[in-house]
């Protein structure tokens, strides 16, 4: 059996997992790249236990628990009262309970030990798929600069504006939530020289009036920073974008009505990120052919059960476990499986993450943060 030859289109979170997944499965893996180096948009991200274990797996758990921070709980509060509203132990509860701690930092951290962890010589930067075709048994890319490179399959982890998915199912766009999230880090010391009464070691999420008003909070940088994420309702830009900034006076005066405890943390804050959230519906399909999904491409979705990066996490484990000991012959029937493993659990945690009703009120956080990505049955 020839192991058969995989391309990745896009170096993001998922893509990059799906490289080191695929690369053990003894798979030739490239990774092409549209952008000329390595590199990350936005500035934190909370990995959820789910999401740590499937990291272990890869082996990149050791490297982002050098410099991550472990939560101690994930507490929710109402933005009025302040009255705790949900509870889940973290840290060593999670370690227990889910195989993992949730851990929290720097997206640059995360990225660096993706990046470390990949294949030698498999990322190829500064290559923009334009376009492919299926033909005499391999699937042929087309590059933007007109180079060329043949595969047996095909993997278009290419984010929430995928190429590969609008080839596969039509053009279409990802629907505007009516929501702006705001980003923004904050020494932690400056919090607490003000306000040492406030326990920053838990995530902590403010449920607003409304689903689209809210105030998360996590240290990220081993505790030296405190990163902020919180939402306001707002039309659609004209231009979507992670690096556009915002006064942060702006954000405490349309959460003024906030508990002191959740506006104190706001008070250091000078500028901050702004990004328009947009999410998807389920897609029907994943694959066709030789050709799949990973990731955003696939299942973009609403932050607010922190489980985008996670889902494309668990999507490379699975898509690598379907593939395992499969020759260039075996690919479609593999994509199908991958699919009949992925798809369910996914477009759960979509629908959920959009209605933005979890851990509000229950505790009832096993069904999401349980899962075993490298352990759990695969579908026939
Ligand atoms: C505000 C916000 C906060 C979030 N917080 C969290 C969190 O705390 N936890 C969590 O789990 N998730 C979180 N997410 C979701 C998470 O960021 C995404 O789900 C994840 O980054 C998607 O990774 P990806 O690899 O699928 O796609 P992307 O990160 O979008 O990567 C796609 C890659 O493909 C490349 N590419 C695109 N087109 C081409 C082409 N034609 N040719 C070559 N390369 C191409 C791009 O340059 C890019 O590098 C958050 C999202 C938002 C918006």
């Amino acid at each position: 059996m020839n192991a058969p030859r995989i391309a990745i289109v896009g170096a993001g979170i998922g893509g990059m997992a799906a490289a080191i997944a695929l690369a053990r499965t003894g798979a030739a893996v490239a990774v092409y790249e549209q952008a000329a180096a390595l590199g990350w948009v936005g500035q934190a991200i909370n990995l959820a236990p789910n999401a740590v274990r499937a990291l272990d797996g890869l082996g990149v758990g050791a490297a982002i628990r050098g410099t991550a921070w472990r939560p101690t709980m994930r507490l929710s509060r109402d933005w009025q009262t302040g009255a705790i509203t949900s509870r889940v132990e973290m840290a060593e509860s999670a370690q227990q309970r889910y195989g993992a701690p949730m851990l929290t930092m720097h997206r640059a951290e995360l990225i660096g030990a993706l990046g470390a962890a990949l294949p030698a010589g498999c990322l190829r930067t500064g290559h923009r798929l334009a376009a492919w075709d299926e033909s005499g048994g391999e699937v042929r890319l087309r590059f933007a600069d007109g180079t060329e490179a043949g595969c047996d399959l095909l993997v278009g982890a290419d984010g929430i504006h995928s190429l590969v998915r609008q080839h596969l199912f039509g053009p279409d766009r990802p629907a505007y939530t009516g929501m702006i999230a705001w980003r923004m880090v904050v020494p932690a010391a400056a919090v607490a020289a003000a306000r040492p009464d406030i326990d920053l070691t838990p995530f902590t999420k403010w449920w607003g009036p409304t689903p689209q008003v809210q105030l998360v909070h996590f240290l990220i940088g081993g505790g030296r920073d405190l990163f902020l994420f919180a939402t306001l309702p707002a039309p659609e830009p004209a231009r979507e974008s992670w690096s556009q900034t915002g006064d942060a006076q702006v954000l405490r005066a349309g959460l003024a009505g906030f508990h002191p405890d959740a506006r104190a943390l706001l008070e250091p804050a000078r500028e901050a990120y702004r990004t328009a959230l947009y999410d998807r519906a389920p897609l029907a399909a994943w694959s066709r052919g030789r050709v799949c999904l990973l990731g955003d491409a696939c299942h973009a979705m609403t932050p607010f059960m922190a489980q985008g990066a996670a889902q494309g996490i668990e999507d490379a484990v699975a898509l690598a476990r379907c593939l395992d000991g499969v020759g260039a012959d075996g690919i479609v029937a593999a994509l199908e499986r991958y699919q009949r493993c992925r798809h369910p659990r996914a477009s759960r945690i979509q629908k959920t993450s959009h209605e933005n009703q979890f851990l509000k009120t229950q505790d009832d956080a096993d069904w999401v943060y349980g899962h075993d990505a490298w352990n759990v049955p695969l579908a026939a």
